[in-house]
């Protein structure tokens, strides 16, 4: 008889890598009765929506979250957080350790599931002779992307004025889009330890789809020095907009189909006030009717952009009162909600992965206008690879180490451009964009791609214990 197994997940902090988490945990418990999850979850003493997302959850027998607090022991100095990825773990392997020998007392731990942040719990696994697997939040060709480091340096990365061939990409990758992180010394180093421990684990689950990123997840599967890949996406958190949500999508109900574009920019996203002006103008010129998420420079001690009490301090004069009945502006959004209504005919979007997905699953074309993290290679992607977006602004990019400083002021005449090719109805991208809606939705249910990769993931975590 199949013996139950526990799995150990470890997100890194921050509220996309959690969500996604929980939707792969939940899609394994409820896809096999004998695996039981535990969601080791850092908590931060600042607000990042954490704290109360867990009270939220409504408990499941099989699945549990034990919160990590951070504490004094780590120092953060709140005038200058660093980014979430980069808070260091090490300090929670005692506590790990612990629930480690307590679980196994009762119950075979059949692996650690990481997050590429939390590698650092790897050593914590090896100790017991526990598997580790990844759980990777954004796709198969930036993963491919993460595994090639080991080939480069880091003066071949930043000497690099041509285009680079990697292997998950069809076409060669311009020099223009490395991700800021990987042309800085600290940042090469955090990344390439990364890539050679992802490397050595058992497999890496990507929330990605086969349909989606088919060259990609085929150069990994052939290549010796990749683990196998799991593309089991994808994993959406789809659940109901939230409170105050429903005066903004009214509003959508009343706009003709498709006729709305979308700007968002991530749960980080903001720009310095030149640039919110310059974003205005595009809008009020492109005549497009518009929703468009506007959200001020994180308040000292916290890594989330603030809400603006009143927005026209940032808008051109008077932005607010021609554009009523135009377009809406409007603080931290139900994007789901919103990238699911007919009225939204397209999306200028920093291209985080999530993002990217939940675009893909609605159909909805992107124009892309990425900022910092991998966004610059996932844009490449959604323009290049895959043509569902158009290229706002691909080469933009945020400092690495200083989170207020950007590449360039974007004017407005370019991003009217973007405005207007993304809501072009002639422009292909529309159609590809509802081709792969549909081979998303497709890939998820039995029979389907990622149904099958979830179902040969969890037959290898049962073979792969001692
Ligand atoms: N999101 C949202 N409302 C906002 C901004 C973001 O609901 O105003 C959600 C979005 O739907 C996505 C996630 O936050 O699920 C952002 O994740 P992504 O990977 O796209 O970008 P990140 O925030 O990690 O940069």
């Amino acid at each position: 008889m199949k013996e139950a197994v526990e799995l150990f997940f470890f997100p890194a902090l921050g509220m996309g890598h959690l969500l996604s988490a929980v939707e792969i945990a939940e899609l394994l418990i409820h896809r096999d009765h004998h695996i039981s999850i535990t969601i080791f979850i850092l908590t931060p003493p600042f607000d990042l929506k954490i704290t109360s997302f867990i009270q939220s959850q409504t408990p499941e027998r099989r699945l549990k979250f034990v919160t990590l607090p951070l504490d004094d022991s780590i120092s953060i100095d709140p005038t200058n957080i660093p980014a979430p990825s980069m808070i260091p773990i090490d300090s929670f392997k005692p506590r790990v350790r612990e629930c480690v020998k307590e679980t196994i007392r009762s119950v075979r731990l059949g692996g650690f599931v990481i997050d590429m942040f939390s590698t650092a719990m790897v050593d914590v696994a090896d100790e017991f002779g526990v598997p580790t697997y990844v759980f990777y939040t954004s796709g198969a060709a930036v993963l491919g992307f993460l595994l090639h480091m080991q080939r480069i340096s880091l003066e071949g990365f930043r000497g690099c004025e041509r285009d680079l061939n990697i292997p998950t990409y069809v076409n060669p990758y311009p020099a223009k889009l490395f991700p800021s992180s990987l042309l800085d010394k600290h940042g090469f180093t955090m990344f390439l330890s990364m890539s050679e421990r992802i490397s050595a684990t058992k497999g890496v689950i990507v929330n990605t789809f086969l349909e989606l990123e088919s060259h990609a997840i085929k150069t990994l599967s052939h290549d010796p020095n990749s683990p196998p890949v799991y593309p089991v996406g994808p994993i959406l958190n789809l659940s109901g907009p939230g409170e105050g949500s429903q005066r903004i999508l009214e509003w959508l109900d009343e706009q003709p189909e498709g006729s709305v574009v979308f700007l968002c920019f991530g749960s980080e996203g903001y720009f310095p006030e030149e640039q919110v002006k310059e974003i205005a103008i595009a809008l009020e010129r492109s005549g497009q009717r518009f929703l468009w998420v506007l959200r001020r420079r994180p308040e000292k001690g916290s890594l989330i952009p603030g809400e603006y009490t009143n927005p026209k301090e940032v808008l051109p004069d008077g932005f607010l009162e021609r554009m009523q009945g135009v377009g809406k502006v409007i603080g931290w959004a139900p994007q789901v909600a919103i990238l699911s209504h007919p009225g939204v005919g397209g999306f200028v979007s920093h291209c985080g992965w999530n993002s990217t997905l939940e675009s893909i699953w609605f159909g909805k074309p992107i124009a892309a206008w990425p900022i910092a993290a991998e966004q610059q290679a996932n844009a490449f992607e959604i323009v290049k690879e895959i043509g569902i977006g158009v290229d706002l602004k691909m080469d933009y990019k945020r400092d690495f180490k200083d989170a207020t400083k950007f590449s360039e002021m974007v004017r407005a005449e370019e991003i009217e451009r973007g405005i207007r090719s993304v809501m072009d109805p002639l422009n292909p991208i529309r159609l590809k964009a509802k081709e792969m809606s549909d081979k998303s939705r497709s890939a998820i249910v039995e029979g389907g791609s990622s149904y099958t990769y979830v179902g040969r993931f969890i037959q290898d975590v049962f073979s792969n214990i001692n």
